[in-house]
C-alpha cells in the first residue's frame, strides 16, 4: 500500500512510498484510509521543523486529520465493517503521568505523550491503517469527506469546554464571543459558538469571498476590521484567538473585560519585541477577574463532543470548508498553499 512519509528533521523529505500493509493487533480496527486533512503541522513536518519517527525507524508516516472506513473489527466491538471513523491523535505516555492515567492525555504533564503522524507513532496518511478501538470515534456517514474536519473540530470542542469549565468557577452566562481568524479552526470555533447560542463575531483580514459568506451562513457577524475596534464595539464575554499574531495578542490583552475569558489557540512567532505594558495589563486582569487560557489537543471526550457538533451542523456548510481535494498521486499540490484555501484534503485512494 502507499503511505506518505517524512524523515523528521530533514527539509523536503516527504514522499509517497510503498510500505507493508498493517496487521491489526488485539483490540485494533483495520481501516481503509479515505482522505486526510492537511494542516500547518504537516507543513512543519515536511519542512523538517518538527516530528519524531518511531523508535528504530528513520521515517514517519504522517497524517493526523484522518477519515477511514472500517474493514474489520474485533469480535464484540461496538464498531463494524463499513463504519466511518476517525482516529484520535494523541496517546498517553508509556509510563503515564497522572493526567494521562486519568484519560486527560491532552493535558499531559511530562511531555512524553506520543501522537500519531507527529510524534513516535505512524499516522493515518496511508491507504490502510489500524487503530486501537478505544481511540476511534464514529463519524456521521452523512458528513462524507467532511468527517476529516473532526480532528480540528476536536481541538475547538476542547477549547469551548475549557472556556465553560473555567467560566463555571462563578456565575457565567456568556452572550457574545469574538473569534479572531477565519481559518478552519476559527470557522469551527464559530460554528460551535453559534450552536451554544452565542452572538458570534469573527474578525479576519479578507474583505470578501468564501470566509465572509460562510460566517454569514452561520448567522454570525463577519468583520474585516482592526481587532481592537471590533473588541471595543462588541465587548465580548469570550475571545477565541486562532492567529497567534503579535498585534492581535496585544490588542486582545489591552482590552480585558470583567470576567472575560480569552482562549488562545494560535501559535505565532515573535518577530520584533512587543510593547505590551505587562504591569498594567496584569493589573487590569486582576481587577477584572480575567482569564487568559491556552488550549491544545483533545482527549476522547472532546472528540466525541466534536462528532456531535459536526453531526448537528449543516452538511453543505461543512463541505464548503473543504476547498480542495488532491489525489495522493499529486500530493505535492496539497502542500502548495493557494489563496482561497480553507481546508485541503488528500484522497488516499486516488
Ligand atoms: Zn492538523
Ligand atoms: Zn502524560
Amino acid at each position: 500500500m502507499k503511505a506518505i512519509t517524512v524523515e523528521p528533521g530533514r527539509s523536503g523529505s516527504m514522499r509517497v512510498e510503498e510500505i507493508d500493509d498493517p496487521v491489526p493487533g488485539e483490540g485494533e480496527l483495520l481501516v481503509e484510509g479515505l482522505v486526510l486533512g492537511v494542516c500547518g503541522t504537516d507543513r512543519e513536518l515536511n519542512a523538517g521543523d518538527y516530528g519524531w519517527a518511531p523508535e528504530g525507524a528513520d521515517r514517519l508516516v504522517i497524517g493526523h486529520e484522518s477519515l477511514g472506513r472500517v474493514i474489520s473489527a474485533p469480535e464484540g466491538s461496538e464498531f463494524q465493517e463499513g463504519d466511518l471513523i476517525v482516529g484520535v491523535v494523541r496517546r498517553p505516555d508509556p509510563e503515564p503521568c497522572q493526567a494521562c492515567a486519568h484519560g486527560d492525555f491532552d493535558m499531559c504533564r511530562n511531555g512524553d505523550y506520543r501522537e500519531r503522524g507527529i510524534k513516535e507513532i505512524h499516522g493515518f496518511g496511508s491507504q490502510r491503517w489500524v487503530v486501537d478501538q478505544r481511540f476511534a470515534v464514529k463519524v456521521d456517514p452523512e458528513l462524507g469527506h467532511g468527517g476529516a474536519l473532526l480532528e480540528p473540530a476536536s481541538v475547538v470542542a476542547k477549547a469551548w469546554d475549557q472556556v465553560e469549565q473555567v467560566g463555571a468557577r462563578a456565575w457565567f452566562g456568556p452572550a457574545t464571543a469574538v473569534v479572531v481568524g477565519a481559518g478552519p479552526i476559527g470557522l469551527l470555533a464559530s460554528l460551535i459558538g453559534v450552536q451554544k447560542g452565542l452572538d458570534v463575531h469573527v474578525v479576519d483580514r479578507v474583505e470578501e469571498g468564501l470566509k465572509p459568506d460562510l460566517i454569514a451562513q452561520l448567522g454570525a457577524t463577519y468583520h474585516s476590521a482592526d481587532v481592537g475596534e471590533v473588541l471595543d464595539r462588541v465587548r465580548p464575554d469570550v475571545v477565541i484567538e486562532t492567529t497567534g499574531a503579535e498585534p492581535v495578542l496585544a490588542a486582545v490583552l489591552a482590552r480585558t473585560r470583567p470576567y472575560a475569558i480569552v482562549c488562545l489557540l494560535g501559535m505565532g512567532v515573535t518577530r520584533e519585541p512587543s510593547s505590551v505594558p505587562l504591569a498594567s495589563t496584569g493589573r487590569d486582569m486582576v481587577l477584572n477577574n480575567a482569564v487568559l487560557l491556552g488550549s491544545v489537543n483533545a482527549n476522547v471526550r472532546h472528540w466525541e463532543m466534536a462528532a456531535e457538533a459536526l453531526a448537528a451542523a449543516d452538511k453543505s456548510w461543512l463541505g464548503s470548508l473543504i476547498t480542495r481535494t488532491v489525489p495522493l498521486s499529486d500530493l505535492g499540490d496539497a502542500f502548495e498553499p493557494q489563496e482561497d484555501d480553507i481546508k485541503v484534503i488528500v484522497d488516499l485512494q486516488a
